[in-house]
């Protein structure tokens, strides 16, 4: 038996877990700094994990209540309709939803290069062509309205990552809005704020009531450090919100995911500490990395180190994790995430060891 052509597919390849280094170098897992996944180095907020507890003993009923709890709390928290939030297995899942919502056989999409690797595999899942618009290093990785027009041609999906993942780059708010008002009523414009709490721009959120083709994904697992459980969701608008219930797989996001979300939701104060410890993080690479970096908007330094994959390599065999970009297309580049204070002042004194070599 054969599974339809998946040629065209290429698997996502996520940052190496902890676990799995440290077998492999027979290290102490506690030993190591894992900055390798944009991952909050805080860990979970508090009350989240509370949350988890005690949830434990409720998890045979199917998570009905703790799903309009949840999208409830969002609606309230953005100032927006219960139906224009649309809860999904994590970030990832809401871009599947968008495909089962808007893509055909006949559709293409555009996709930033670099970029996430999912915006490209969710869209051909669906069976959709994808195109790219690069992001060039020679301009900083400014993103613009204009970069991405160029290459333009009536696709059915743009995705725009501000702050981008991996470069830290962003794309100011009327750029945003001319991208959207330039192309096609049948364009929408997927804004992913997945690193959105990092950052002093603002959100895309207004535009979703000026516009029925603009769209924000937002995520759990980077600043509310809920990775694990899979969780967030969009901000669509109201013209095409109801599509939600004809394409979300039954229950979408797990009870235990929806009430530690909740929980994490109104923990303002861990969602603050991690935000000043990664501001404080930013800077602190900007200022002692031996090595030139660019402006970030997210939970990540981009660093040009030479040859990413031989210093990746040696880093972590000092028991430091950080994201080898060649994967996306940037065989010079690592990208570290922030740290805990501690965390990044090691990470930052290997590096520079491994780039003295
Ligand atoms: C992390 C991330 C997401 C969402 O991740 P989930 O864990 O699926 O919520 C989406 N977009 C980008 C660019 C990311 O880096």
């Amino acid at each position: 038996m054969q599974t339809r052509d998946l040629s065209a597919h290429i698997p996502y390849s996520a940052g190496r877990g902890v676990e799995e280094v440290a077998r492999d170098l027979g290290l102490d897992p506690d030993g190591l700094v894992k900055l390798s996944s944009n991952e909050n180095a805080f860990g979970p907020s508090p009350a989240a994990v509370e949350a988890v507890h005690e949830t434990a003993d409720q998890i045979h009923t199917y998570p009905k209540a703790a799903h309009t709890d949840l999208t409830d709390a969002i609606a309230e928290k953005w100032e927006i309709d219960f139906a224009q939030v649309w809860p999904t297995v994590g970030g990832d899942g809401l871009l599947d939803y968008f495909g089962r919502a808007f893509l055909t056989e006949e559709d293409r999409v555009l996709a930033p290069d670099p970029g996430f690797a999912y915006y490209p595999m969710s869209a051909r899942y669906h069976g959709a062509a994808v195109d790219q618009y690069r992001i060039e290093k020679e301009t900083g990785f400014e993103q613009s309205a204009d970069s991405i027009l160029d290459v333009y041609d009536d696709h059915r999906i743009i995705y725009v990552t501000t702050p981008h993942n991996p470069t830290g780059s962003e794309m100011p708010l009327d750029e945003i809005e001319r991208l959207a008002a330039e192309t096609s009523e049948e364009t929408l414009v997927v804004v992913d704020e997945a690193y959105g709490e990092f950052t002093d721009q603002p959100s895309a959120r207004p535009l979703v009531d000026d516009r029925e083709d603009i769209a924000i994904l937002r995520t759990f697992s980077k600043a509310y450090g809920l990775a694990g459980l899979r969780v967030g969701y969009g901000l669509v608008p109201a013209e095409w919100a109801d599509a939600y219930e004809r394409i979300n797989t039954p229950f979408a996001v797990n009870t235990v995911a929806c009430k530690a979300a909740y929980a994490a939701l109104s923990d303002d104060e861990h969602v603050e500490a991690t935000v000043e410890t990664t501001k404080w993080a930013r800077e602190y690479m900007h200022d002692h990395l031996d090595a030139p970096t660019w402006e970030s908007g997210g939970n990540f330094v981009l660093a040009e180190v030479g040859d990413a994959s031989a210093v990746a390599d040696a880093t972590q065999r000092e028991g430091v994790i950080i994201r080898d970009c060649s994967s996306f297309g940037l065989p010079a580049c690592v990208r570290i995430t922030c740290g805990t204070r501690e965390g990044t002042r090691r990470a930052v004194e290997i590096i520079n060891e491994v780039l003295a070599e």
